[in-house]
């Protein structure tokens, strides 16, 4: 069989513990044997971004930038813990944050539905995509515990002329307050990400918030928001892409009776809890798959999990493990396509397209990893091993290439 021939390069960031052996299999058994492709590989395993300074991380960022499509493996964010077990330097940032960072990017979460695994909501038929703000407000605030009475005031001091004071409460006891803040630059560049994203994708895009409440800060970034995505309108009309604002209260209460199928723009808090309330409704963290998008089209695929660290024990005391693959697998998939994409490579698309049938199939006939065996119809006392579940992955794609 000749291989499929990936035009462009592709940036490959590794990684860790049971996520990186799953790496490898996919690799040795998925992707090299049909595809030739120019790997630009960059080890973000834990100790070597120690030895490096966490320059690698930065490297491959800037290599995501230039080429246009990464794929990573789960990291370890270190924590002192981790500092003691790899023997590290220090606690180095999350990757994900720096590479965030330097594309400036937002993240998409979306499910990996299959008909013998039915969401908790029975109407959600399509994947609910949560795009999630990952700048400012909760996650960037001052925040202060008042140990009794006295007056909180909200200070602004311009770059040139009088300070602004407003009185946020008198109080007469203790109590708490907090500052948050946004700016419109990265409003309005979250905004264009989710534009890109509900365009390539064919999705609606939806937005809450509560401006009838927070008549300033809530609808100034409403304001915000919406004016960056009319900027877009043609992009959003060549897709047939519809764009919807809702109040917060009411996208929740839509959202449960929805057949899904959209992408939800969230603010930063909003995201992060609506994301684990639609990853639970969903299934399964093995089948939750995750992509930066900068706000100049720049995309990086990877699974919404993280290293599974339990597993990984298990696998160094040489006990078989039953890790879920699938959203690994669909990261590699979702690079692929892209770069297909973006090179007008179709037969790269459709090896892409082949490899994702095969793994649904599979889940479809009742082979699964453990973790899906309560979650399937009807549900299953079996289940494969690591690779095992892989090596039906690949019985099935020889069968249709
Ligand atoms: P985790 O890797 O997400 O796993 C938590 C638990 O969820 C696992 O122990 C397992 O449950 C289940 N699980 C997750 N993915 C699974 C899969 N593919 N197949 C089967 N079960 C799966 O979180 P963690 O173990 O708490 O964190 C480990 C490391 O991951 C941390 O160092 C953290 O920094 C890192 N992390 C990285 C990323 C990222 O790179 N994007 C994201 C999150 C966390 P059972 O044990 O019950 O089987
Ligand atoms: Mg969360």
């Amino acid at each position: 069989m000749t291989k499929i021939q990936v035009k462009r390069p592709l940036v490959e960031m590794d990684g860790d513990e049971m996520t990186r052996i799953i790496w490898q299999m996919i690799k040795d058994k998925l992707i090299n044997p049909y595809l030739t492709v120019d790997l630009k590989y960059f080890d973000l395993g834990v100790k070597h971004r120690d030895d490096t300074d966490d320059k690698v991380t930065v490297d491959a960022a800037q290599a995501i930038a230039e080429f246009g499509v990464g794929v990573k493996c789960a990291t370890i964010t270190p924590d002192a813990e981790r500092v003691t077990e790899y023997k590290l330097k220090k606690a180095w940032p999350s990757p994900n944050g720096t590479i965030r960072g330097i594309l400036d990017g937002t993240v998409f979460r979306k499910p990996i539905m299959t008909k013998n695994i039915h969401p908790a909501v029975s109407s959600w038929k399509k994947p609910i995509v949560i795009g999630r703000h990952a700048y400012g407000d909760l996650y960037k605030c001052q925040e202060y515990v008042v140990p009794g009475a006295g007056k909180a005031e909200l200070i602004f001091t311009p770059a040139s002329g009088a300070p602004v004071r407003m009185t946020m409460h008198d109080f007469k006891g203790p109590g708490i307050i907090m500052g948050i803040h946004n700016t419109d630059k990265s409003i309005r560049s979250f905004a264009s990400a989710c534009v890109t994203y509900a365009c390539s994708e064919k999705i609606n895009l939806w937005f809450g918030a509560k401006d009838t409440i927070s008549k300033k800060y809530h609808a100034h970034f409403k304001d915000v928001f919406s004016e960056e995505v009319m900027k877009r309108k043609g992009d959003l009309e060549k897709a047939g892409v519809t764009y919807r604002y809702l109040l917060i209260d009411d996208a929740v209460a839509q959202i449960m009776k929805h057949e899904g199928g959209i992408l939800w723009a969230c603010r930063n808090y909003d995201g992060d809890v609506f994301s684990d309330m639609v990853a639970s409704g969903f299934g399964s963290l093995g089948m939750m798959t995750s992509v930066l998008v900068s706000p100049d089209g720049k995309f990086e695929f990877e699974a919404a999990h993280g290293t599974v660290r339990r597993h990984y024990y298990e696998h160094l005391k040489g006990n078989p493990t039953s890790t879920n693959s699938v959203a690994s697998i669909f990261a590699w998939t979702g690079a692929l396509r892209k770069r297909g994409e973006l090179d007008g490579t179709p037969d790269v698309m459709k090896f892409a397209h082949a490899l994702e049938a095969a793994v649904i199939g599979c889940i479809e006939s009742g082979i699964v990893t453990k973790d899906l065996t309560r979650l399937i119809d009807p549900p299953s006392g079996k289940y494969e091993t690591t690779e095992g579940f892989i090596d039906h992955v690949v019985k099935r794609l020889e069968k249709t290439l």
